[in-house]
């Protein structure tokens, strides 16, 4: 409610009721938004009673339900997406598909401009999203971008359930959609179906023909075998659901994919979810305002409207959106605006919470109350991103989750560490790391950075770190360096290190290595350390001493020997 809609509400002026706000601290012109509490007050010093009306807050549009009635609903296309191992097919599939449709007669050709693309079959529209890995997928269902109706999962008849193909399986089933399968491959000579089929019923999806409810589809993306079965059972599928959806409304959806264009700004494929889009429709996308400026359809078309289930291709948004965020169009420029600064002004809240913080002081945190810690996630593929997003989002310490925030394949960047510590999340590197700049920002904004190769280390650490029972974790730091000059060697002690103490300090309850030609030939720790005749417990840089390490009787004279201590850091 605008300060100007309150006082005429309560009879009075507004100008007073600005000054009111003042002297509340709250900082409003007439035209502005006075926030609940605030305006509680106010009426609460005109003896009035302020009652929160429970309306759906359309500019949170991800969760603003749009109640339709039942005639105005028409049946829409289903939104189909393969998901699978790489290698077993994915692409040759999307384009097999692709190219079944452009001999049934469409025309324009079989060039994909964008990442989606509508198909024929039986007369009927099949809309298939091509997300880059399951990455995307995943990443567009935690921002609560639901928009595949049914997921295809394919595997390699010549090779199986893999990794990424039982991670596909457990995506689709969080995200509760009917599950077909396509056996890929069956042309090979080494295609093992029954094989496949078991494996498929040790994952949790057992086969119609076996007794179970699974669709399973024997095809060969490469030479198109059992392709029209596939479509004919998607449609099966979608005949069931009855997927439906009011094309007469103003549209809403999801970002499938964006990118920036150096002519002609960002470039954003939509999906329409429901509603029409049209051409010069105000538009909010993520947090952004646009208008529809240029509309495509997926063969790259000019079109004027679009309808549910569609993938368009749209210019005209004033920054470039994140795949899964959603979007709607609006009758109104005024209001579009007005929602996407509202949605803006709300994230940045969100966001302001409070700043980086170390995994140490995540238990700390909970306790006091934090029910969820975020993570920038990079990788160094889509695969393993996924994978890892995947392990940390099903990690739950009593009722404390992670939420992944961003996660991109790359090097960790300064605009990540930016991100962390507007979010107060934790930056996790799996195969990659951030350059020295990067790295120095992290440590400036007080972000902590980890990089980890294994993925259940990551799992571990995090749950570790949540229940506070992080063991600590050292570095080793190096405290002085010995180049091995002399050797002597004495009946009782055997062999003694002459050296010269090139760098640091050298003491004699540290740990040491031999380095041989640059290699690694001794790890242990000093014995004994003396400085002419006398034992000592250490000796400085330009001095020279007599060494002997534990156990070690292989010096030879060059060798370096470095002496370290493993010091506690923080993480
Ligand atoms: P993606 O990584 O899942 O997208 O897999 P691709 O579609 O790139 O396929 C990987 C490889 O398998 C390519 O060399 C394809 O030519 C081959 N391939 C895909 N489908 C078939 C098939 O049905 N039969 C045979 N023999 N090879 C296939």
């Amino acid at each position: 409610m605008r300060v100007s809609e309150l006082a005429e509400a309560l009879g009075v002026n507004a100008v007073d009721l600005v000054k009111k706000l003042i002297a509340l601290g709250v900082m409003a012109s007439v035209n502005q938004a006075v926030d609940y509490d605030s305006a509680e007050v106010l009426v609460s010093e005109y003896d009035k009673v302020l009652k929160k009306e429970e309306t759906a807050d359309i500019s949170d549009f991800e969760n603003f339900e749009i109640e339709e009635k039942a005639e105005d609903l028409l049946e829409r296309p289903p939104v189909v997406t393969i998901m699978g191992h790489v290698d077993h097919g994915k692409t040759t599939l999307l384009d097999a598909i692709r190219k079944t449709n452009v001999a049934s007669g469409e025309a324009g050709g079989i060039t994909q401009a964008i990442g989606a693309y509508s198909v024929q079959c039986h007369g009927k529209l099949i809309t298939f999203i091509d997300t880059p890995g399951h990455a995307a997928f995943t990443e567009m269902r935690a921002r609560g971008a639901s928009i595949t109706d049914i997921v295809i999962i394919i595997v390699a008849a010549d090779d199986g359930v893999m990794p990424q193909t039982k991670e596909a399986i457990d995506h689709a089933k969080a995200a509760g959609v009917p599950i077909l399968v396509a056996i890929n491959k069956i042309d090979k000579p080494e295609a093992n179906i029954d094989r496949i089929m078991s494996e498929l019923v040790e994952n949790g999806l057992t086969p119609e023909e076996w007794g179970g409810d699974i669709v399973v589809n024997k095809i060969s993306a490469k030479t198109g075998v059992g392709i029209d079965e596939l479509l004919e059972n998607i449609l099966l599928v979608a005949e069931m659901e009855g997927y439906k959806a009011n094309p007469h409304r103003y549209a809403s959806g999801a970002v499938v994919e964006a990118k920036k264009d150096n002519k002609i700004g960002s470039v954003a494929t939509l999906l329409i979810q429901n509603g029409t889009l049209r051409l010069g429709d105000p538009i909010v996308i993520g947090n952004y305002f646009g208008k529809v400026r240029t509309l495509k359809n997926d063969k790259g078309q000019n079109i004027v409207e679009a309808g549910p289930s569609t993938p368009v291709e749209v210019t005209g948004i004033s920054e470039v959106p994140s795949a899964g965020d959603k979007f709607m169009a609006f009758e109104s420029e005024k209001q579009a605006k007005q929602i996407a600064e509202e949605r803006r002004l709300r994230s940045k809240e969100q966001d302001q919470n409070f700043s980086g913080m170390t995994l140490e002081e995540l238990f700390g945190r909970i306790q006091e109350g934090v029910k969820e810690i975020k993570v920038v996630l990079k990788a160094d593929v889509n695969g393993s991103l996924e994978a890892v997003k995947g392990a940390l989002e099903k990690i739950d310490v009593e009722g404390v989750k992670v939420n992944v925030i961003r996660g991109a394949v790359g090097a960790i960047t300064e605009s990540d560490v930016v991100l962390a510590s507007a979010s107060n999340a934790i930056i996790i590197g799996f195969n990659v790391r951030g350059n020295t700049k990067t790295m120095d920002t992290a440590k400036q904004y007080g972000i902590t950075i980890k990089t980890y190769d294994i993925i259940y280390k990551i799992v571990e650490d995090m749950e570790k770190a949540m229940k506070g029972m992080l063991d600590p974790e050292y570095e080793e730091k190096v405290m002085g360096t010995l180049e091995v000059r002399q050797l002597f060697k004495f009946s009782k002690v055997g062999l003694i290190a002459g050296c010269h103490v090139t760098s640091g300090v050298v003491k004699s309850n540290q740990k040491a290595r031999i380095i041989r030609d640059d290699v690694v030939v001794y790890n242990g720790s000093v014995n004994t350390l003396q400085h002419e005749k006398d034992q000592v417990k250490e000796v400085k840089k330009d001095m020279d001493c007599g060494i002997t390490l534990v156990n070690c009787q292989d010096y030879k004279e060059g060798d370096m020997i470095e002496v370290y201590e493993l010091v506690e850091i923080a993480r």
